[in-house]
């Protein structure tokens, strides 16, 4: 792992164009990551496209940049890639991940998850990857600062709602003194926390409010309530006429109850298949547990893909559970 801008900076000015994508089912610091990068290097004259495979939460679409995000993949390859907030190489979708295992122009990693293998084994030009950032977007900003560039308004809204987004409104393990004074720089530039905080959190749909009350009311709890699950059906999904992401936050709701130490949400994608979120309180390692089932993310907030029964991928968390409680 090298750490060293200077590097990237030499590399930026033998380019021109520049692909860069954060990772599938995107969340806030992949897109507020995302935009501030293509703000950043367009204001140095590079041609920059954002590529996702998945839209961009609808609650971000204050960032500038947002509606000129590409859900195709151009057919020329860019003179420079660069992978935001991707925990592991696969994680940018199958598509762009084929093109990156052929392209023979540089690849680079900005990320702040656990370094997982497939990363350290993908051969990324340079991997900018500090564990401990709050969110990817305050290595953008940082980078922004050795650049020399001017910090403005719009560059530093896109970076602080990342930052809000990933911190949990600055409440999450990762909230150093240093987050705050990132924050302080963003407001001194012209962010107004109000109005993002507004933008992102108050403007849920009714449906999805009516959607989470009904699967809160089948909320499970295990281990003598220091787990609680939930599973949310594709029919639930379906019937309320809601984006899959605006219930995933739930599971954020059943780590808040008082004795919970693990939290996790099974959503079903298609039969037999789960996009399941975890969370954990203190000691508990939720990244232990979902690169078990080949997953990933952070100590404290994790995810993966489970293939079987929801009965069956309880039972294993239950079990990992007991194992790190010994
Ligand atoms: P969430 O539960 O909000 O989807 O994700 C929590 C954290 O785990 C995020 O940092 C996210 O990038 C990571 N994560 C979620 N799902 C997966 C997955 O399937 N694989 C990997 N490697 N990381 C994931
Ligand atoms: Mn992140």
């Amino acid at each position: 792992m090298t750490n060293n801008f200077p590097d990237f900076i030499t590399l930026l000015s033998q380019v021109n164009s520049i692909l860069i994508s954060g990772h599938i089912n995107p969340d806030g610091d992949c897109t507020g990551t995302a935009l501030a990068c293509k703000q950043l290097f367009e204001s140095i004259g590079k041609e920059v496209t954002v590529y996702s495979r998945d839209s961009y939460p609808y609650n971000f679409d204050f960032i500038k940049g947002y509606d000129a995000v590409s859900h195709e993949l151009p057919q020329q390859d860019a003179d420079l890639y660069i992978v935001v907030d991707a925990g592991a190489p696969h994680r940018v979708g199958d598509e762009l991940l084929e093109h990156l295992q052929k392209t023979s122009s540089p690849i680079v990693l900005f990320d702040h998850h656990e370094i997982s293998e497939q990363t350290q084994d993908f051969p990324y030009t340079l991997r900018y990857i500090d564990e401990n950032a709050p969110a990817t977007s305050v290595l953008i900003f940082r980078l922004a600062q050795e650049m020399g560039v001017e910090i403005t308004t719009d560059f530093s809204v896109a970076v602080y709602a990342a930052l809000l987004s990933d911190t949990g409104g600055f409440r999450y393990s990762k909230t150093t003194a240093e987050s705050f004074r990132i924050a302080a720089e963003l407001v001194d530039a012209g962010v107004s926390p109000w109005d993002v905080s507004s933008s992102m959190h108050n403007r849920i749909p009714l449906n999805a409010k009516r959607c989470t009350a009904e699967v809160m009311t089948d909320l499970q709890m295990r281990s003598d309530g220091k787990i609680g699950v939930i599973e949310i059906k594709i029919e639930q999904i379906e019937r309320y006429g809601i984006s899959p992401d605006l219930i995933d936050g739930i599971v954020n709701e059943v780590r808040s109850i008082d004795g919970v130490e693990l939290a996790a949400r099974f959503r079903e994608e298609k039969s037999g298949v789960y996009k399941v979120s975890l969370r954990s309180i203190g000691r508990i390692d939720a990244n232990a547990i979902a690169l078990r089932f080949g997953g990933g993310g952070h100590k404290n907030a994790a995810g993966f893909t489970f293939e079987g029964s929801y009965d069956a991928g309880v039972a294993i968390i239950e079990e990992m559970f007991r194992e790190q409680n010994k």
